[in-house]
């Protein structure tokens, strides 16, 4: 029976008949050595495999291409001796065991690539991700599986994994243990001299663990997630888990996160912590892959778990899994206090429904769509990608919010998306090891809410039309309009009025400085610079004739003449070319407050946004 659920207690003083040794000799050549040694063979062969995925990050990434000097044996120590091994695909290797009833095989893992979903490992850390670190043995990965770290722990001092200790650090190494495959491969383990902060909250044990060079304040940090914790905990009436590890890698230019059922792995760039509107941001970040360790890692789409490691997995309910996390995120960041009601209206404001309205491809992909093809779309998104689909994270979001405002509306208050979430939460406790249908979380969702949402939901996620902003959002006493936001006058001095900038005209096309040559990177369908027949890769040269010699120089240049046709020079091709393109004004889908909202709109405001804080 599939089950991630996995608690320390019951690893503790269990025996394995896998176990994986990782080595760390040659770490400054970022490599892991393996040896996966296998007990209990029977029969005559044994296949392992490498996954070719990682759960939560909808991508094929071929692990095995990453693993080299690949051996094979029977027997162990002493008595071991090479034994005949071939390839029957990509990741697959069967094992001749004559007959053996141990097996081991030896690899090396490269393991250079910094994200949340690969390996990073080098002279001063290693993050391991155990699906791109440990094959697992076909039909047999509900065994338990061990693993022993057998670094240097005096350089070393910090693991920090949701694997379980075993026994007590030894000559050996040291030794933790997962119940079976699925277990292991959603537990990241992080090795290295990191800082490590702990709490108790919730009857269960945290950690947060910041691998980083910079100076990171964590006991700031650890107290932010005490919120986060208590307030989703709240909303779930306690944590289902003994022990929790909050990984937060902080390196310049890091993103994103990837959650798992008890961690999860969040990245971030240093200057995160310096500014305000990014500090919102990690926290939000923070509540978004804890939100996940019920929402995706056990209340989930059917078809996320028990997984296929080989191939894709596909689901069009994404929406459920990445869209309602991205409209919670910000939500329980708000609930949290890391945001006044005023700024929360305001992120909706900007990055959801605002940004929605900037991808031409809301009009040309489903959301289910979006979600389904999420291996060769999101995950894979050329440069002409916003044109094509819309994010499942982003628009499914937006649905999830008028979702939520509907519910509260129609049932006067009464109900909101909480208690669907709840009754998610009851249905996982009472069958763990089955995912939902579409039609389950629909049934679910009006059953616990009592509106009847199934036509207008569905329509929502099949469609490609605007969604009705204001028919909902009124209800809450807010409006979209597309009217720009009046410029504010700055001051310099006590009285002097600064000139008002006016805002950049609109070109529809992304540029970035490569050298000194400022590159088209995204062109917008039917936007200026598309009618003007420029291209991704274009260079532009000049404008009226005037050098252009960063991005911002074009919006400058042409910043004076919205409307007006003007003269570009561009490059494609080695060769140089002089266009039109006319600017237009900014084009500004924002939310806003309703003036003189009725009592009723306040009612159902206060009753959206009352904080659990
Ligand atoms: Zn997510």
């Amino acid at each position: 029976m599939y089950s991630i659920e996995q608690r320390d207690e019951q690893l503790r003083g269990t025996t394995a008949a896998i176990t994986y040794t990782l080595g760390f000799d040659r770490a400054a050549q970022h490599l892991i050595s393996v040896r996966m040694r296998i007990d209990n063979v029977t029969g005559d062969a044994i296949t392992v495999v490498m996954p070719s995925w990682s759960p939560g990050s909808y991508k094929i990434r071929d692990y095995a291409g990453y693993q080299g000097n690949v051996t094979t044996w029977v027997g162990t120590g002493a008595n071991r001796k090479s034994a005949p091994s071939k390839w029957r695909d990509k990741a697959s290797l069967v094992i001749d065991t004559k007959g053996a009833s141990t097996v081991e095989i030896d690899y090396v893992i490269y393991a250079h690539e910094r994200t949340v979903r690969t390996n990073h490992v080098n002279r001063f850390h290693a993050f391991l991700v155990p699906t791109a670190v440990c094959m697992y043995v076909e039909g047999r990965t509900d065994e338990i599986h061990h693993v022993m770290l057998t670094h240097n722990t005096s350089a070393w001092p910090s693991v920090s994994t949701s694997l379980s200790p075993v026994q007590a650090p030894s000559q050996q190494g040291m030794l933790f243990g997962a119940l079976n495959y699925d277990v292991l491969a959603d537990s990241p383990i992080e090795i290295g001299d990191h800082q490590v902060q702990t709490f108790d909250l919730a009857g269960a044990k945290h950690e947060v663990a910041v691998p980083t060079n910079f100076s990171i304040d964590v006991m700031w940090l650890s107290k932010q997630i005490k919120r986060i914790v208590t307030v989703e905990a709240e909303m779930f009436g306690g944590v289902p888990y003994d022990r929790y590890v909050f990984i937060i890698q902080v390196y310049p230019g890091a993103g994103g996160g990837l959650e798992h059922a008890r961690s999860s792995v969040n990245a971030v760039d240093p200057s995160a912590m310096l500014d305000k509107t990014k500090v919102i941001g990690l926290l939000s970040l923070l509540c978004h892959e804890y939100f996940h360790l019920w929402n995706v890692k056990r209340i989930r789409p059917v078809e996320l778990g028990p997984f296929d490691y080989t191939r894709e997995t596909y689901t069009p309910m994404l929406w459920l899994a990445e869209g309602l996390t991205s409209y919670y995120d910000d939500l329980l960041a708000y609930r949290c206090g890391f945001s006044t009601e005023k700024e929360y209206i305001e992120i909706l404001s900007k990055d959801h429904i605002g940004k929605l309205a900037t991808v031409p491809g809301r009009n040309a992909m489903s959301t289910r769509d979006s979600s389904t093809l999420a291996w060769l779309k999101l995950y894979m998104a050329s440069p002409d990608g916003s044109n094509r689909f819309p994010s499942y994270y982003l628009k499914g979001g937006v649905i999830i919010l008028l979702l939520d405002v509907y519910i509260i509306d129609h049932s006067d208050g009464k109900y909101s998306l909480d208690d669907a979430m709840r009754a998610f939460w009851k249905r996982y406790q009472a069958d763990p090891s089955r995912g939902l249908t579409e039609n389950e979380v629909i049934g679910l969702i009006e059953e616990s809410t009592k509106i009847q949402i199934k036509d207008r939901l569905m329509s929502w996620l099949n469609g490609t039309t605007e969604l009705p902003y204001n028919e909902i959002l009124e209800a809450v006493a807010l409006k979209v309009v597309d009217t720009p936001k009046p410029i504010e006058s700055v001051k310099i001095g006590e009285a002097v009025t600064f000139a008002n900038v006016p805002p950049a005209p609109y070109l529809g096309m992304a540029l970035a400085d490569s050298g000194g040559r400022i590159v088209v990177k995204s062109v917008e369908d039917g936007s200026p610079a598309a009618q003007a027949g420029i291209g991704i890769d274009d260079e532009i040269v000049a404008i009226e004739g005037k050098r252009v010699a960063s991005p911002a120089n074009v919006d400058h240049y042409c910043g004076v003449r919205i409307g007006v046709p003007t003269e570009l020079t561009g490059h494609c091709d080695g060769r140089l070319y002089t266009t039109t393109i006319t600017p237009l004004a900014q084009p500004t889908l924002r939310v806003i407050e309703i003036e003189q909202p009725s009592d009723r709109q306040k009612e159902m405001r206060n009753r959206w946004l009352r904080r659990t804080l």
